[in-house]
């Protein structure tokens, strides 16, 4: 099939949606009739040599995962296509417009810290990545061998120049989450203007709420002091908005993966959340409504991505960044479909939500952290809301079975993975554990495992 891109014509001068360009990807390769953007790397500082490697590398990979061993997509899909395809091009030149006309650039590692109050503060936020191994010639020295893959990613990307992101970052926020990253922000600290944002271990304490507001606060002073504009109850009430409406875009994409006839694949839905945390919150508003209006019409129309019957998939565990998409191409390419991600790239990023009600500054910030606070991650003790966030979202999308995805090296979803199958397998619910890292060295014993897997379901 034909794929048409939409592209938010991307005015890169004025970085608006000023026309709709049709492209047929299909018939192109992702690299094909790209502006030169060699100056604006090399004025970053990016080292162009490896830079060039990886930037090689990603056009293949996609073209493998999701051009040749997919049909049927979604049209919609081609705005997300386009921006992966230029994924170091068109947006770093939005950041660097923006930034040229004095705005911030302000970047996070994890779903804590709230892109809303950035956003408030007329900063751009931007959630960094590190889905692939490329860039661990910069961080495995720093590292020790038993670290998890996203850290040695992500630590990589920060200090081996080949991320135009991070290069464009005014300040990294990192967060008190797994030990791992907070050794991590050690390092980073001595290279990059790094800020931490303490976040609570037993969040469900009175006192953490106490404590994580404050934290919220003193954040909102550093973010000020950054940005040079201070926060006030109404633009965080048009910030709170704004997120808001992207996440029930989100949302409403994912309710559509609930019904028989999946009107999209997993890879695709992916592909979305990935997106969101860096692209622009307006243009994703209104490229992610116009593909769930799509979806919306598919399941109208009965129209599917897999047979009907296809076994549907849950995928439980750690964050998948781009071009994290391993597991997805494996189970998809064996004819099942994974119908909801219960990690950060996926329900955990939508489903906990506020009322913006409230008249200062005060009631505004304390909505925050209780939508946050909401947000079940296994760095946290007590955790019990995953176990039931993972057993709601099996009935609600009609999952076969359940895949508990943990990157290697990650104690906390590694621990809970444990408790968590025996918890399925109490309330009968096929599960599989599964215990990986970027590199496809294992795909050939992966690939056994889940065909047995898929078999029996
Ligand atoms: S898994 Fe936990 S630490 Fe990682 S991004 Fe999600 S909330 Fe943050
Ligand atoms: S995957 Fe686990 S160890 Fe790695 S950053 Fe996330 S919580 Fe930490």
């Amino acid at each position: 099939m034909l794929f048409k891109i939409l592209i938010s014509t991307l005015s890169l001068i004025e970085l608006k949606l000023t026309s709709i360009l049709k492209l047929k990807i299909r018939k192109k390769k992702l690299t094909e009739g790209k502006p030169n953007w060699y100056p604006m790397w090399k004025e970053l500082g990016l080292d162009i040599e490896k830079h060039d490697l990886l930037m090689g590398a990603l056009p293949q990979i996609y073209k493998k995962i999701y051009i040749d061993a997919q049909q049927n997509r979604p049209e919609g899909m081609g705005f997300f296509e386009f921006v992966v395809s230029d994924i170091h091009g068109i947006r770093v030149s939005e950041l660097k417009k923006a930034k040229e006309k004095g705005k911030k650039v302000i970047s996070t590692f994890c779903l804590y810290v709230p892109e809303e109050i950035i956003v408030a503060l007329d900063a751009i936020c931007i959630g960094l990545c590190g889905g692939t191994d490329f860039s661990n010639f910069a961080s495995e020295a720093l590292l020790p061998t038993n670290t998890c893959a996203l850290i040695k990613s992500s630590l990589g990307f920060g200090l081996g120049n080949i991320c135009p992101y991070f290069e464009s970052s005014d300040l990294i926020v990192g967060e008190t989450t797994c030990d791992g990253k907070k050794k991590c922000w050690e390092i980073l600290s001595k290279h990059k203007p790094v800020y931490v944002l303490e976040t609570p271990q037993c969040k469900d304490r009175p006192q953490s709420r106490v404590h994580f507001i404050s934290e919220l606060k003193a954040l909102i002073i550093k973010l000020e002091e950054i940005t040079g504009n201070k926060l006030s109850v109404d633009n965080l009430k048009a910030a709170m908005e704004k997120i808001k409406k992207k996440r029930t875009q989100i949302k409403r994409v994912y309710n559509t993966r609930k019904t028989d006839y999946v009107p999209i694949s997993g890879k695709d839905a992916l592909l979305v959340s990935q997106v969101a945390f860096y692209d622009d919150p307006d243009r994703q508003i209104q490229m992610v409504g116009q593909l769930a209006d799509e979806l919306e019409q598919r399941v109208k129309e009965g129209i599917g991505v897999t047979e009907k019957g296809a076994k549907r998939i849950l995928v439980s565990g750690t964050p998948m960044a781009i071009p994290n998409w391993k597991i997805h191409h494996l189970v998809e390419t064996k004819g099942a479909v994974i119908v909801a991600e219960e990690t950060c790239t996926g329900t955990r990023y939508f489903e906990s939500d506020y009322e913006i009600i409230g008249e200062s500054l005060d009631e505004l910030i304390q909505a925050i952290a209780d939508r946050y606070l909401e947000i079940n991650c296994a760095c946290f003790t007590p955790n019990e809301g995953r176990k039931e966030d993972i057993l709601r979202q099996v009935k609600e999308y009609k999952v076969d079975g359940v895949i508990l995805y943990t990157l290697s090296f990650c104690q906390p979803y590694d621990i809970e993975a444990i408790g968590l199958e025996k918890e399925l397998k109490k309330s009968g619910i096929p599960v599989i554990s599964i215990n990986t890292d970027y590199s496809s060295d294992d795909d050939g014993q992966l690939n056994t495992r889940i065909e047995a897997f898929l078999e029996m379901l």
